[in-house]
């Protein structure tokens, strides 16, 4: 058998216009629809066969090629068919499957096609004890399921939906412009196709309703606010035989009235009597697993920084833990016993009078010098 033409097959000129092929293209496709011509083989055969030929006459280059050189030109049946060729045909073509050999490229815009369900997003606030340790805790999440009252189906039970009498059941209305075929989606069923006469009067016709869905959730240890964990499949369900969404929980810590966090690290301060720098001595530190004490070595600097290796928060990745940063501040009390304004007068007077001296003002050990030096450009 040898092939027919391609410009017969849509029945063009050969001098057709882009607008006009497409034209002829979509009559074709429409006629010979799977879907209006169940089990028949022949309609089959017709609508590949179109197919076949607008793909080689759509695309410049093989239409070229054609053109000189015939069914030789584009190799056999139209090899290496570019999809996007088909984009315009969404509304007529989606949802057939893989009938060109390129996927199914419609599916998830056809109306009543397999449709993947939508992500839903749950916030969730946790204690900072919570991020620290980790936690499993457990969520309800509203999502529409399938109404068990009509099944799904929308209509009130003992009725089904039946053909929408506006589109004859096809969800699409077409008009004929001038050359153009212009196919728009019914407004009378939402290009569903079928309408409901009697609703069902728990989903109100939607088949859909909203039920709590409880889920248990794990909770990582060292996870930062505006992390997320996804649960897959958790979210919407697809609709006809598309799949589920994914949840996305969405984590907030809330604050620790002493902690600060910075990545893997934590920072505190702790305010420290001044005998205790000069002496040595024993401190209290809030770190993730309570009150700790620490030892504050003899002679430490007022603002020094004391770093407890290890005693951050532990790595949500499961990469070990982080430091906690103590910055030492010097507690100056506002009053003071008779007795304790004594001592200290006493020990003021046993030590040398101030000296003029750089001062350490920052963490890079820069001295108030060198930052006048900043300001007036030295
Ligand atoms: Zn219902
Ligand atoms: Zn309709």
């Amino acid at each position: 058998m040898t092939k027919r033409d391609y410009y017969e097959i849509l029945g063009v000129g050969r001098a057709a216009t882009d607008a006009e092929i497409k034209s002829a293209y979509r009559q074709l496709a429409l006629k010979h629809h799977p879907d209006r011509n169940a089990g028949d083989k022949a309609a089959e055969e017709k609508f590949k066969e179109a197919a076949e030929a607008y793909a080689v006459l759509a695309d410049p280059e093989k239409r070229a090629a054609y053109d000189r050189f015939g069914h030789a030109g584009v190799g056999a049946a139209a090899g290496g068919v570019d999809p996007t060729i088909f984009a315009d045909f969404g509304d007529i073509l989606g949802g057939l499957g893989d009938i060109f050999g390129f996927g199914d490229l419609f599916g998830a815009r056809r109306p009543g096609g397999p449709r993947r369900g939508a992500d839903l997003r749950y916030d969730l606030e946790i204690t900072f004890q919570e991020s620290a340790h980790g936690v499993e805790t457990s969520i309800q999440v509203p999502r529409q399921e399938s109404c068990e009252r009509c099944s799904g189906s929308g209509a009130a039970p003992g009725t089904s939906p039946v053909p929408c009498p506006h589109c004859h059941g096809r969800g699409q209305l077409r008009y004929q412009q001038g050359f153009l075929t212009v196919t728009r989606t019914c407004g009378q069923c939402a290009g569903v196709g079928r309408v409901i006469t009697k609703p069902c009067t728990t989903c109100r016709g939607t088949g859909q309703v909203v039920k709590e869905r409880k889920l248990t959730v794990k909770i990582p240890a060292g996870i930062a606010s505006g992390q997320q964990l996804r649960l897959v499949g958790e979210g919407e369900r697809g609709s006809t035989g598309g799949r589920a969404g994914d949840l996305y929980v969405v984590v907030h810590v809330q604050d620790h009235p002493a902690l600060k966090r910075d990545g893997d690290d934590l920072y505190c301060e702790v305010a420290v009597n001044f005998p205790t720098l000069v002496l040595g001595g024993e401190i209290s530190v809030p770190t993730i697993d309570g009150d700790e004490p620490v030892r504050v070595k003899e002679g430490t600097a007022a603002d020094s920084l004391m770093t407890l290796r290890g005693k951050g928060m532990p790595n949500v990745s499961g990469r070990g833990r982080g430091d906690l940063h103590i910055r030492l501040r010097v507690s100056v009390p506002r009053k003071l016993t008779r007795e304790q304004r004594q001592q200290l007068e006493e020990l003021s007077r046993s030590l040398p009078p101030a000296q003029l001296s750089p001062r350490r003002d920052d963490e890079e050990g820069r001295t108030v010098f060198d930052r006048v030096k900043d300001i007036f450009g030295s």
